[in-house]
């Protein structure tokens, strides 16, 4: 009366060829995907620096939010400023390089008036950060030797 184990033959709703890698994975693939490795990489040292933060502007102390659709003014949303830059060595993957400032703050420093120094140049932002006017520059380079 009762059958038991009546399978049935499923077919997978998910074509896992897709989420193929390493030989059989052409190199637009192979490209696709680092791009996909590296923006969530990004993300998350950008979630760390603000936790670190404590979602915070480090210069003024302005209260942040992370995500801009949470945010009721795009002067509440967080600023990863990336320092050093790329360009110069920086990896905006590690949270050591990212500075969490708001809206006018992170202006102030990517329009070069005031300059990112990290008082312990091991810790980087992890450490004290601290923002000088970009004219006075003796003071930037005697922080960054940890005096
Ligand atoms: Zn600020």
């Amino acid at each position: 009366m009762f059958r038991t184990s009546k399978k049935k033959s499923r077919r997978s709703l998910i074509d896992w060829s897709l989420f193929a890698i390493g030989k059989g994975e052409s190199r637009d693939a192979k490209v696709a995907r680092e791009e996909r490795e590296f923006s969530k990489a990004r993300e998350i040292a950008r979630c760390v620096a603000y936790k670190r933060a404590g979602g915070c502007c480090q210069r003024c102390g302005t209260r942040l939010v992370l995500q801009p659709s949470k945010a009721r003014h795009e002067f509440e949303i967080a600023h990863a400023h990336e320092e050093p830059p790329r360009s110069k060595g920086g990896d905006p993957t590690n949270p050591r390089d990212i500075v969490i400032l708001c809206f006018k703050c992170h202006d102030q420093v990517t329009t070069k008036k005031l300059a990112v120094v990290f008082v312990d140049p091991v810790l980087k932002a992890d450490g004290r950060v601290e923002f000088v006017p970009k004219e006075s520059r003796w003071r930037e380079q005697s922080a960054g030797l940890g005096t």
